[in-house]
């Protein structure tokens, strides 16, 4: 057989959980099952090591001593810039702006895309299953131009009702701010489709990358979207570093969001003029550690495969769903067709945060909560829900774990 066409071997798991230092600790005595991915990842060594060793033989400020330090910190820094622009399939490193995280991200585009160009009567458009960093921004700069929020709405099962989205872009609108993958809901939107139909009408579309890209390839060149953020520390990355990605002939015309050092060409105190993107939007000292591991973070995904990873995490949404179905009194809140690994859930006559300090008692990390989209939670007419997110390094073992645990725990609860 042609061994170009061999498939991949699948994940070696206790291989790669040997990986994650943090995965062989204790909760309570018990051994750790960690289902709080979307919430933050766990960190490979490889990353926790690039940080340590920047630290131990690099360190120095970056883009301003000529010194060996300085030019040995300003390449391995901006080594994550083209990293992060491989990893995206971006057609040019120059429009990845280093963010400490997708809240700064959407920020940026907020303030300084939306904020000068927005007027009353205008309309920026989201959906129902944003998180709070894709939906506050813009009301900010909303609330300052008198322009208005509009929501596309999603069906019951959690998935967005395309023809109504579509519907929406109407030329009032001057921006559409969607999810690539819910947090909630794990619902994967057609991101491909929106930016077409938003093309067509000359509307930008900025997508929330921050639960896509740790968990699916990402293709900028195929989606067709105009902005994508993301967050490293979901990515197996440090906290505190992100990315936004922008078409360059957008970047070129967005003003400064924040000013101070790096993002300067000359200061005057008559005036002054700044750098070009990307580093036009990175004023002061970045995360600068942070990023050399985030670059350790991407190498060590693009080792494992992302088609891989979506394998692995398919197969264990499809047990985890499968297993949580059969408890008796538990609604799966978000059943979309197409979904990444992550499941919200209620369970008849007990609260989410009651079961999730009892689960936390067996060691098992899931989260409860609005998960930072309270409109969403409104929608289900619901205050809270369970969430178990996966990742790759997650098992049938742990799943069958946290399934009988909950059945446990609830009955402490009746
Ligand atoms: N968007 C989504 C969909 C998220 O899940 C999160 C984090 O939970 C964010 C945005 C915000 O990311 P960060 O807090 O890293 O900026």
């Amino acid at each position: 057989m042609n061994a170009l066409h061999d498939p991949a071997p699948p994940l070696d798991v206790e291989r790669i959980r040997a990986d994650f230092p943090l995965l062989a600790r204790t909760v309570h005595d018990k051994p750790l099952v960690y289902l709080d991915n979307a919430n933050t990842a766990q960190k490979p060594a490889a990353v926790i090591e690039a940080v340590d060793r920047f630290y131990r033989e690099t360190n120095a400020n970056v883009a301003r001593a000529v010194h060996q330090l300085g030019e040995e910190a300003t390449a391995a820094y901006e080594a994550s810039r083209d990293k992060l622009a491989r990893f995206l399939n971006a057609p040019s490193r120059d429009e990845i702006v280093l963010t400490s995280g997708t809240t700064q991200a959407i920020n940026l585009v907020a303030y300084s895309y939306a904020l000068p160009r927005l007027q009353p009567g205008d309309e920026i458009l989201v959906t129902t299953m944003e998180h709070h960093a894709n939906i506050v921004p813009w009301q900010i700069v909303c609330g300052r131009t008198g322009a208005k929020l509009k929501v596309a709405p999603i069906s019951e099962r959690g998935e967005l009702i395309v023809d109504k989205f579509v519907a929406a872009l109407t030329p009032s609108v001057k921006l559409a701010a969607v999810a690539h993958v819910s947090n909630v809901l794990g619902t994967i939107n057609p991101i491909a489709e929106l930016a077409r139909a938003a093309r067509q009408r000359g509307i930008p579309l900025l997508v929330d990358g921050s639960q896509a890209a740790p968990h699916l390839p990402i293709d900028l060149k195929a989606l067709g979207c105009d902005f994508y953020a993301l967050t490293g520390h979901k990515l197996f990355g440090p906290t505190g570093t992100g990315a936004l990605w922008a078409r360059k002939d957008i970047l070129r015309e967005m003003p400064p969001f924040l000013g101070g050092g790096e993002m300067i060409r000359e200061v005057r105190f008559e005036g002054t003029t700044f750098a070009d993107p990307p580093h036009r939007f990175e004023a002061g000292t970045p995360n600068i550690a942070g990023f050399v591991g985030l670059g350790a973070a991407l190498d060590y995904v693009e080792a494992l495969g992302r088609e891989r990873i979506v394998e692995r995490e398919q197969a264990l949404l499809e047990h985890a769903t499968a297993a949580l179905k059969a408890v008796p009194g538990l609604r799966i809140v978000g059943e979309a067709a197409h979904k990444a690994a992550v499941i919200s859930f209620l369970v008849e006559g007990a609260h989410a945060h009651d079961l999730a300090t009892l689960l936390d008692h067996e060691g098992i990390a899931v989260r409860s909560g609005h998960h930072c989209a309270h409109p969403l939670m409104q929608f289900y007419g619901v205050p809270a829900t369970l969430r178990a997110s996966l990742a790759f390094y997650n098992t049938h073992e742990e799943i069958d774990r946290f399934v009988a645990a909950l059945v446990k725990v609830r009955q402490f609860l009746l």
